[in-house]
């Protein structure tokens, strides 16, 4: 461990560093080296910062895959250089990012912090400046020589949260995450407050494995009163399709019409895999605890307990990029990996 500990900053774009087009007003990120000259803070931090930068930072709504896979090469190629990593990134896919690089780094043994703002860095009343720093603050904190943190983690609006348990609520508000079924890892106001109950030791045992094989053939599935037969076996037949993120109401119940169980069985027994999870927004699956999922459980859905959607369908992709062998999917998908799932996860 170096003195001084060492923090790489991945920017990927996100409103943090947008500036308003001339033109059409609409905002557009721009390159790292400005957004550095707006946090002259940086240089009072009790560590030392490297930057690396995506060649042209984007809106994270044009996020997919293939960029997650260049954050993973980013942090994989840098690994043994760096203490800890930030990640900026857009909020508005920040929790399907955070998750999916949760998933493709195992065995990490240090912070990956993903953070982003609400208002540009050189707003007045930006939300950037706090969010950045306590993000490397958090990053570079130590403990008897070991990370505190060594998983990955999104913080936003002095909340740390297990990046695969959060999701966007809100579009307006500086608190725009919330983790509804796992616990603030850590709190941030005068002092900096870990939450240590919830954070796994760090242990340096494995090597670090980065996958990179992310499967994009599924889909989404958000059920409503009305859906129809057309719909549900649109989606169930999309060529190639290879699994499905069912939202399922309540305690994750579905309509128990013949039509929508047989268009669903008729799929699992074709391979597809589909995972029940809950579309409110905390809480859990429970098959079985209605007729209305037992009919689900029948047949052979994914316990999807109370994961997110965003968590979901990240662990699929990266599920199906381990060709494990169908028998043992249902059963892999519902164990905990990276404390993504689960009450005790
Ligand atoms: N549209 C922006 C993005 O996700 C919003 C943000 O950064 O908060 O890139």
């Amino acid at each position: 461990m170096t003195q001084n500990p060492r923090i790489l900053l991945i920017y990927t774009g996100g409103t943090i560093g947008m500036v308003k087009d001339f033109e059409t007003g609409a905002l557009r990120a721009f390159n790292f080296d400005k957004l550095r000259q707006h946090i002259p803070e940086l240089k009072q931090v009790n560590c030392s910062i490297d930057s690396i930068s995506f060649e042209a930072p984007i809106d994270s709504s044009d996020m997919d895959p293939a960029q997650w896979v260049m954050i993973a090469e980013i942090i994989e190629s840098k690994y043994q250089g760096y203490d800890g990593f930030v990640v900026l990134h857009g909020s508005d896919t920040m929790s399907y990012s955070a998750s999916a690089i949760s998933f493709m780094l195992e065995n990490l043994s240090k912070p990956v912090i993903f953070t982003g703002s609400q208002l540009p860095i050189g707003d007045l009343r930006t939300d950037a400046k706090e969010n950045l720093i306590t993000s490397i603050e958090i990053a570079a904190a130590q403990h008897k020589g070991f990370p505190v943190i060594s998983e990955v983690c999104l913080y936003f609006e002095y909340k740390l949260y297990r990046a695969n348990r959060t999701t966007k609520i809100n579009a307006e508000h500086f608190q725009a995450f919330s983790s509804p079924n796992y616990p603030p890892l850590a709190e941030s106001g005068v002092h900096l407050k870990f939450n240590r109950s919830l954070i796994p030791e760090t242990s340096k045992a494995a090597p670090l494995i980065v996958s990179k094989t992310l499967v994009s053939d599924i889909a989404v599935l958000k059920l409503f009163p009305g859906i129809t037969k057309n719909t549900v076996e649109s989606v169930l037949r999309i060529s190639g399709l290879r699994g499905v993120i069912l939202e399922t109401y309540g305690a994750g119940n579905a309509p128990t019409s013949a039509w929508f169980i047989d268009l669903l069985s008729e799929a699992i027994s074709r391979g597809i895999n589909i995972v029940s999870v809950t579309q409110c927004k905390g809480g859990s699956v429970i098959m079985g605890k209605y007729e209305a999922s037992l009919l689900l459980q029948k047949i052979g859905l994914i316990n999807g307990l109370d994961i997110t959607t965003e968590s979901a369908l990240t662990k699929m992709m990266y599920l199906l990029g381990k060709d494990i062998h169908p028998e043992n999917f249902a059963h892999t998908f519902e164990k905990s990996l990276r404390g993504e799932i689960g009450t005790n996860a």
